[in-house]
């Protein structure tokens, strides 16, 4: 359908802007829905990760200086899973972190904050990162920024168009004001995406550690280097669906350009770690061992650790699109699980 099909369609048609759609569609799906009914993400794969990221936190909060008090902020806790089991890790191997710690969530759906409060009752919630109260911080965010809206643009003869959505089909109108720039490799037709949220929330956080110290570790699928693609999806009932057919019904997804989140970051003045595959960061942290520990541990589970295990780190799952990506002062030392 052409723009000016979608408008002749009359009144009844509404034209919206990818994001618009997609963050119209997120808020009520994640509102409505147990998104875990639709997806699994890595601290419902094993306890192992969440145990990892509170050993990494440790970590990084002596690295820092050790701060009293400090933040520690997640973004999008589902669950509230990989906070439960970051909380555990802490209060066994790093008592005065415990202490000094404040757990912040960052969280829009009423729905997953009761179940958040079930387990990590003293939190503090809110909408966004604006609303978190000043000071040296730790910040997690797994999974979180893939679920922020993106723009999607078509490279045309012309120069460019961007997508919008009228009664779920997509519509291209041709650039006229705004157009970023197509990433290396794409040809006429190719499609590009762009996350604005993703970006601002990465620019507010590397203001964030850079104005009162901290780090924050991201982790997420997506590429290391930008690239043309069409990453934009939907999952309903863990089977892939049409992204526009029924809003609010589907949870919606596109790949973290890890390149575009480094770019803002580094711009912010931070400096900017990886990205590396996930299954080479949880490697370096111990991955291997710790499972082995609990698998002795706990003989009667010891086969669904290890399976777990294989499932977040092998490159054919889970250990190669998902990537971690860590933002530092420049005067931080190296975080754990990050090369030079
Ligand atoms: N980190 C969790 C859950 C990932 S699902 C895990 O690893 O299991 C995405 C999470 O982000 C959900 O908690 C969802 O409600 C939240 N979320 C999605 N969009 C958001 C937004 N714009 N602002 C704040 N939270 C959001």
């Amino acid at each position: 359908m052409s723009a000016a099909q979608a408008m002749a369609a009359g009144p009844n048609t509404t034209m919206e802007r990818l994001d618009a759609f997609m963050a119209r569609a997120n808020a009520a799906y994640y509102a409505s829905h147990d998104p875990f009914a639709d997806f699994t993400t890595a601290p419902e794969i094993s306890q192992v990760f969440g145990e990892i990221l509170g050993a990494w936190a440790a970590e990084m909060w002596q690295a820092i200086g050790a701060p009293d008090p400090v933040l520690l902020i997640e973004a999008g806790p589902g669950r509230g899973t990989l906070m439960q089991d970051v909380l555990r890790l802490i209060s066994r191997v790093a008592p005065a972190f415990r202490s000094a710690l404040r757990v912040h969530f960052i969280e829009t759906s009423a729905r997953l904050r009761a179940e958040q409060a079930q387990r990590v009752p003293q939190a503090t919630w809110h909408d966004d990162m604006a609303a978190v109260p000043a000071g040296p911080c730790i910040v997690l965010a797994n999974e979180f920024l893939d679920a922020l809206p993106i723009r999607q643009f078509v490279r045309t003869a012309e120069g460019g168009a961007e997508r919008f959505v009228a009664d779920g089909r997509f519509v291209e109108c041709p650039c006229e004001g705004f157009l970023p720039d197509a990433p290396p490799g794409s040809i006429p037709g190719s499609i590009w995406e762009r996350s604005e949220a993703a970006i601002a929330w990465v620019e507010a956080v590397a203001a964030r550690v850079m104005q009162h110290g901290g780090a924050a570790l991201i982790l997420d699928y997506g590429t290391s280097e930008s690239r043309p693609g069409d990453s934009f999806q939907a999952l309903k009932g863990g089977r892939p669906a049409d992204p526009l057919a029924e809003p609010g019904m589907a949870d919606l997804t596109a790949h973290v350009d890890f390149a575009a989140l480094a770019k803002a970051a580094r711009a912010a003045g931070a400096a900017v770690w990886g990205s590396v595959p996930q299954g080479v960061f949880l490697g370096r942290l111990g991955l291997a061992q710790r499972t082995e520990f609990l698998a002795r541990a706990n003989p009667l589970s010891a086969s669904d650790l290890r399976e777990s295990a294989r499932r977040l780190a092998e490159p054919s799952r889970m250990g190669l699109l998902f990537k971690a990506m860590c933002v530092t002062r420049p005067s931080a030392p190296r975080p754990p699980g990050f090369a030079a």
